[in-house]
């Protein structure tokens, strides 16, 4: 499936903001927010234009960013909160913390989501018991999520692991580091959801 490879620093620098994409390198003095706090590219001194569309689009780049979605996939979850009963924004944006990447990084099994992706993918996850490695795959309340038998061992687990100390499990989520695996206690709300987005930009960038 295609997917955004360019270097995931100049995202942060576009949206002028952390979007924790990279582990560790985030909470250093290398991360390049802090570095070079202004837009990538030759323009990226010069102070943009403000305009009501610019803002909806930086707002709904930014939440693509953080999740790691393309617009095709975004879109798609757009559509799919458009038709749920509630509000939109809201629940666009449970159904992109639902995502069973998403879980696996809010649990601590992976520094990223990115490298959330890559486990899940390489069948390391386990959900009710059965193997899972589809990343978009939707968690519901009731649901365990496990790290499968011999991927235990694994490095890149220990040190997500180590380096999830700085990340707190939100509380729709329950985690239990000895056994390796988490539950999901509820729908996230809207104030467990950390994500620094407007989504009521992105809904009306593509209500118009
Ligand atoms: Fe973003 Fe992390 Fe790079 Fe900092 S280190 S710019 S937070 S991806």
């Amino acid at each position: 499936m295609a997917r955004y490879t360019g270097a995931d620093c100049r995202l942060c620098r576009r949206e002028g903001i952390k979007l924790f994409l990279k582990g560790d390198r985030c909470y250093s003095d290398k991360c390049g927010v802090e570095r070079r706090p202004y837009p990538p590219g030759q323009a990226g001194k010069r102070r943009p234009r403000d305009s009501e569309y610019r803002g909806q689009l930086r707002e709904k780049q930014k939440a693509k960013r953080i999740y790691g979605l393309l617009e095709k996939q975004f879109r798609s979850y757009y559509e799919l909160a458009n038709r749920q009963q509630g509000i939109t924004g809201e629940n666009l944006l449970r159904l992109l913390e639902s995502r069973l990447d998403n879980v696996v990084y809010r649990l601590g099994f992976a520094k990223s989501r990115d490298e959330a992706r890559q486990i899940v993918r390489h069948n390391h996850i386990m959900v009710n018991g059965r193997r899972v490695n589809i990343p978009s795959y939707r968690v519901r309340p009731g649901d365990t999520i496990a790290i499968a038998g011999k991927s235990k061992d694994l490095l890149v687990i220990k040190t997500a692991l180590i380096s999830s100390e700085k990340i707190e499990v939100p509380g729709w989520l329950e985690v239990d580091i000895e056994k390796l695996s988490g539950k999901v206690l509820s729908v996230p709300e809207r104030d467990q959801i950390d994500a620094p987005v407007h989504e009521q930009l992105i809904v009306e960038l593509y209500s118009k």
